[in-house]
């Protein structure tokens, strides 16, 4: 029998409202004992879900707070338990000392995620579910909101238990055949199956092609601005930003190492590098530095090439270019554009913008060209997988799926074509929680804040 805990579930900080949560058998005796509706009925008499007024006390009848109550019981409640809320006025110390006399009422100090942890063991949530609401609470843009939005309400675990289905039904036949074979079972034709199978692996691939743009939707877009020194890299950045966060000088080696701050840009999320100039250094700080923007480079998903269009475009240049456009994704910017232009478009295929930091001018263009170098996947929220613990269970899935289909176009025999859709399966069940380690479960709500 699980034991009954408690936590704040609302930030640290003063508010309007804090909520408390109390989760197991004792949650509906505890409230009694501390919560006191104004109608002078026990809080336990009240039906699910109702908000009801009253008095917070201490233990000793003291009153802590004015407030409000809500129960839900068990199975019906997120955690599947019986279950308490407690909305206070927000002040951290009224919500300490109820959490206080809660934990003297017998409840104890929720742990990280516990509350969506038996969730998931109480079989509320599919454990894709689950990762979805921390990915929900610390979702930094729109789209990752909705798109964890919609994997809480099951997208993922839907198309997941459709390949699942499809692969079990084709076992389960295989099975049933050889068990039974008295039984009056249609024949098993692996041939007719083979549109299923292509279908599982399809969409499989679908799923894990959308985590090359999931995974940058939540972590960012690592890009680096990088150029020749006195290029108008800080400006760049600093005009982007809207703020002074590089210190700009026409002393050229003035940024000597690696910035990074956070970009929005509509749906996209930048981990902007404004990086030492590239250039030989003898001094041995700015050749560290230098070392580091090379780095930044080679690990960076966009790569910004700053050119001075007011200079001239001289061998240096030229190379800067090149190494732009060995980048996953490039982009050529010629700086100074309100001054007289020297510098023509240089001859490349990446996206070339001109762009003043002084004035503005180009910004927008310069927006435009990064937002369509990285496309949102068109798939409905909830088919992007962000997870890199589910992209790497679906990745499994698709190397025994298309291990099947090759056993399969060798002419294998079927049971060595469904031992490895087995295997798939298995890979799915993790995704799921059908099917999941033990130590994989703890690892997942560590993640969680206390009070999830
Ligand atoms: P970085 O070394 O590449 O980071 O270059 P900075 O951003 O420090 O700029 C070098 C010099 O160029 C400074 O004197 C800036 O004021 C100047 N500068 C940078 N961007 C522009 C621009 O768009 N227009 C003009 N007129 N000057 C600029």
């Amino acid at each position: 029998m699980p034991d009954t805990i408690a936590a704040i579930a609302t930030g640290a900080q003063v508010a309007a409202i804090g909520i408390v949560r109390i989760s197991g058998p004792e949650a509906l005796p505890v409230v009694d004992r501390l919560f006191h509706p104004a109608s002078g009925k026990r809080m336990s008499s009240y039906e699910n879900r109702k908000l009801v007024y009253g008095r917070l006390t201490d233990r000793n009848g003291e009153l802590l707070d004015l407030c409000l109550c809500t129960v839900s019981r068990a199975p019906n409640s997120y955690t599947g338990e019986d279950t308490a809320e407690l909305q206070c006025h927000g002040s951290p110390v009224v919500l300490r000392a109820a959490l206080d006399e809660i934990f003297a009422s017998g409840a104890r100090q929720a742990l990280p995620g516990e509350f969506t942890r038996r969730a998931f063991l109480n079989g509320r949530l599919e454990l894709s579910s689950a990762e979805a609401v921390a990915d929900l609470i610390d979702a930094e843009s729109v789209e990752c909101a909705k798109n964890a939005a919609a994997q809480l309400s099951g997208a993922v675990a839907v198309k997941i238990d459709a390949i699942y289905s499809a692969l079990r039904d084709i076992s389960s036949h295989y099975h049933a055949v050889l068990d039974y074979p008295d039984e009056d079972i249609e024949d098993f034709r692996l041939e007719g199956y083979k549109c299923e199978l292509d279908s599982a692996a399809a969409s499989l691939r679908a799923l894990l092609k959308s985590f090359e743009r999931g995974r940058l939707m939540v972590s960012g877009i690592p890009a680096a601005i990088v150029g020749r020194p006195n290029a108008g890299k800080s400006s760049l950045l600093n005009a982007l930003l809207g703020y002074e966060r590089a210190i700009v000088t026409d002393v050229p080696g003035t940024t000597r190492d690696t910035i990074e701050e956070k970009l929005r840009l509509g749906s996209l999320t930048l981990r902007l590098c404004d990086t030492a100039g590239i250039r030989e250094s003898s001094d041995r700080v700015e050749q560290l530095g230098v070392q580091r923007s090379l780095r930044a480079m080679e690990s960076a998903e966009l790569v910004i090439a700053v050119i001075d269009g007011s200079g001239d475009v001289g061998g240096e240049e030229l190379e800067l270019i090149r190494e732009a456009e060995k980048a996953r994704h490039g982009l050529i910017v010629l700086s100074k554009a309100d001054l007289e232009q020297r510098c023509t478009r240089p001859d490349t295929k990446l996206p070339c913008v001109s762009v003043s930091s002084v004035t503005g001018e180009g910004l927008d263009e310069l927006e435009s060209a990064i937002k369509s170098l990285f496309p949102l996947p068109e798939v409905p929220a909830g088919e992007i997988l962000t997870n890199a613990r589910q992209a790497d269970a679906v990745s499994r899935a698709l190397e025994s799926m298309d291990a099947a289909l090759e056993a399969m176009s060798d002419g294998c025999t079927p049971d060595i074509v469904l031992t490895e859709a087995e295997e798939a399966m298995s890979a799915l069940g993790e995704l799921t929680g059908r099917s999941i380690r033990q130590d994989v479960t703890d690892r997942i709500f560590e993640r969680f804040c206390v009070g999830k």
